[in-house]
């Protein structure tokens, strides 16, 4: 193939076009949860870029925001990623919480928690089984997806460029 010149990605080998609106990063902004709370309840909540807590019927809820990423096979960018919420149980949180500062956090053991995003797939993602990694102060926590679920297999395989821009469409729609 012939590099192309000036930026312009090459033509995607599944359709033939230049996929030239391809988000590298989509993802909702916050738990769908977060949505189902009334004004009064949402001023006690906490809704930050990376962490939120709401009371659901007299019961706190704790959620965290991460990265699931997915290769991209054949082309540019090298990387897809899901930027999604994750429901962790208090103790989990606290975890979390306790090594927010800390320059060594990407050394604490990895957490169990449950996606809280419905993402656009065949079968439902909401619920689906996360753990966490965090990584250094920075950047936010890397989440690997585990269930029989066709994100794991692109998580674990990659995914085409036509897909990626496939998902952009998908989600713009929901
Ligand atoms: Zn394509």
């Amino acid at each position: 193939m012939i590099p192309a010149g000036g930026g312009t990605p090459p033509p995607c080998p599944e359709c033939h076009q230049i996929h030239l609106d391809v988000t590298p990063l989509l993802g909702p902004s916050a738990p769908d949860d977060w949505l189902a709370v009334s004004e009064g309840e949402r001023l006690e909540a906490e809704l930050t870029p990376d962490i939120c807590i709401l009371t659901d019927d007299g019961r706190t809820r704790h959620f965290v925001r991460g990265h699931i990423q997915l290769p991209v096979t054949d082309g540019y960018p090298p990387v897809f990623v899901w930027s999604v919420w994750v429901e962790l149980d208090e103790e989990s949180m606290g975890r979390v919480a306790r090594s927010w500062s800390n320059p060594n956090r990407a050394a604490i053991p990895p957490i169990e928690g449950r996606l809280a995003n419905e993402l656009p797939y065949e079968h439902p993602t909401r619920g689906l089984a996360i753990t966490v990694h965090t990584r250094d102060p920075g950047l936010v926590p890397l989440l690997m997806v585990s269930d029989a679920h066709a994100l794991t297999i692109e998580q674990r395989e990659g995914i085409s460029i036509h897909r990626v821009a496939e998902l952009g469409s998908r989600l713009q729609r929901q």
